[in-house]
């Protein structure tokens, strides 16, 4: 028995259950995977530390950050070290560039492809979003709670939200709004579209304003640097399951959690794979996916249709992975941590194939490779269709033929960056939207909802089911980290005492 039982160890997950241990509740996490960390987990082999997942991160090396995983590693008091960049490098239709950070590199970029014009249309798109952007900051999700309680949470920002109203009013809905109104020039809203997809996995027609003001108030500030933690994506996993055994809570891996278990209309606990019945006196999370959670519930306890909406909710597409430990002698010096590839803008952003991240994070921390090895990381963002591999036997030369093609425009987009990567690999492996639904236990290996900002709301943390929340990328807007360690925030502040709340937003420099 414990007071509240995390189904999922993702970064939403283990955000709430660190947090709610500080708040001091009993609380157990039970993960699938023998790996904590969900998409963000980390894994070793011959000495190459792999991302799984993320490897692009801002705002978590000072405090108080806007972003809400900062502010979740300060409530818990778990340190972060981070090394600092500000450059990534575009293999793009217009050519080859390093791209930075901060407010006014971008404007080199684009006298040089676009000309005088273009630079004026941009200075007027950062004049557009300057309010827009402390208007999308002036709430911050830390304060947020379910319950009557918000009324005192919130209400500590009530004169702040009342400076920018009108501007908070101009977020709701899609960012192409705000951008046909100032962009016309073609490569600037390819730009634009292709910052969209890597936020929600959707174009600009898709994407929250207020997610794009975000990124802008955390990206197109003066002197602002990226950051990257200092062991990769592991060690953020650590230093949250770090927080939360120092307050008490536990994480137990390799705990699969069959059904959620209802009594008298209430979770009350879950039944693990092996049979294990664990019970919880408060509440049930679940940071599965919103899929996923719907398979954990029994058929008669959600009422039909809210049960056929949440099924219903469209799917971004899943991902193509090169995860690659190589020779790295006599390669250039002049690699840039990230490079993001598009091949053609005509096809659209969200096409197969069409964009590919490749991450170098070794560039930046060498403890993550042997000495005079790099560790990369290639992958297709949330644009590989599930649908051709549905089914596939994993073991059948028909997969790995398909691997094999699926393959082969990551290849190319790394040569553009490392024209011998074939002959430097020491390891290859090749992951699918297969790889990616087993590992990450996701639905269709899916990166997650494709509601655009334009027609829907996010499903939010609550259920009608009592007694079950939900937190994680299916929940709350954004998807990336900083969304989900919010959505996590928020069903912890909800289980909360009002008194503790308040405490946690003074103690981390919100009050
Ligand atoms: C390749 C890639 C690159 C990305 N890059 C970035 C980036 O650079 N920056 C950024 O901010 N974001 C990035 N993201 C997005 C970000 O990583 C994810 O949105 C985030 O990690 C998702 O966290 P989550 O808590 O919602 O869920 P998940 O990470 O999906 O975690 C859910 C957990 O629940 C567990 N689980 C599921 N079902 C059960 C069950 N029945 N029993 C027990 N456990 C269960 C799973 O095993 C998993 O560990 C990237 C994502 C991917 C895939």
């Amino acid at each position: 028995m414990t007071d509240v039982i995390v189904i999922g160890s993702g970064i939403g997950g283990l955000s709430c259950a660190a947090l709610l241990a500080r708040y001091g509740l009993e609380v157990t996490v039970l993960e699938s995977h023998s790996i904590p960390g969900g998409a963000a987990h980390a894994f070793e082999r011959q000495g190459f530390k792999f991302d799984s997942g993320p490897s692009l991160y801002s705002g978590l090396s000072y405090s108080p950050s806007v972003n809400p995983l900062r502010q979740v590693l300060d409530a818990i008091g778990v340190d972060l070290p981070c090394v600092n960049y500000d450059t990534w490098g575009c293999r793009l239709p217009e050519g080859d560039f390093n791209t930075s950070v901060g407010g006014d590199q971008f404007c080199e970029v684009l006298v040089k492809l676009r000309g005088e014009d273009a630079v004026k249309e941009w200075r007027q798109l950062q004049r557009v979003m300057t309010p827009l952007a402390q208007a999308a900051i002036a709430l911050p999700p830390a304060a947020l709670r379910l319950d009557i309680g918000a009324a005192l949470t919130v209400g500590k920002f009530a004169p702040l939200l009342a400076q920018h109203a009108t501007n908070v009013l101009k977020l709701t809905g899609s960012f192409d709004r705000i951008m046909n109104g100032v962009i016309r020039d073609p490569f600037i809203r390819n730009w634009l579209n292709l910052l969209c997809f890597l936020l929600s996995g959707l174009p600009a027609s898709g994407t929250n304003a207020a997610e794009v003001a975000f990124m802008f108030a955390d990206w197109y500030k003066p002197g602002v640097m990226l950051d990257y933690p200092v062991g990769g994506s592991g060690a953020l996993v650590n230093a949250l399951v770090e927080g939360l055994e120092k307050h008490g809570g536990k994480l137990i891996l390799s705990s699969h959690v069959e059904q959620i278990l209802v009594e008298g209309k209430r979770a009350v606990g879950v039944r693990l794979r092996n049979g294990e019945e664990i019970r919880a006196r408060r509440a049930v999370v679940s940071n599965a996916s919103v899929w996923d959670t719907l398979k954990l519930v029994p058929e008669t306890t959600l009422p039909a249709k809210f049960r056929t909406q949440r099924q219903a909710i469209p799917e971004c597409d899943s991902f193509m992975h090169l995860h690659l430990g190589i020779d790295a002698q006599n390669l250039a010096t002049d690699l840039a941590c990230h490079y993001i590839v598009v091949n053609d803008w005509g096809l659209g952003i969200t096409a197969p194939q069409n964009v590919i991240l490749v991450s170098i994070p070794s560039i930046i921390d060498p403890s993550l490779a042997p000495p005079g090895k790099h560790v990369i990381h290639v992958y297709t963002p949330g644009n590989e269709p599930y649908a051709p591999w549905e089914g596939m036997e994993r073991r059948s030369r028909e997969y790995e033929e398909k691997k094999r093609s699926r393959a082969e425009v990551m290849w190319q987009a790394l040569e553009r960056i490392i024209p011998d990567i074939r002959s430097r690999c020491e390891i290859t492996l090749v992951g699918t939207p297969l790889t990616h639904e087993r590992f990450l236990r996701r639905h269709r290996g899916t990166y997650g909802p494709a509601i655009s900002a334009a027609v829907g709301l996010f499903p939010g943390h609550s259920t009608p089911l009592p007694g079950l929340m939900c937190c994680g990328d299916s929940t709350f807007p954004g998807i990336g980290l900083p969304a989900v360690a919010a959505s996590g925030m928020i069903v912890a502040n909800t289980l909360a005492p009002i008194s503790q709340h308040l405490a946690m937003l003074k103690d981390i420099g919100l009050q």
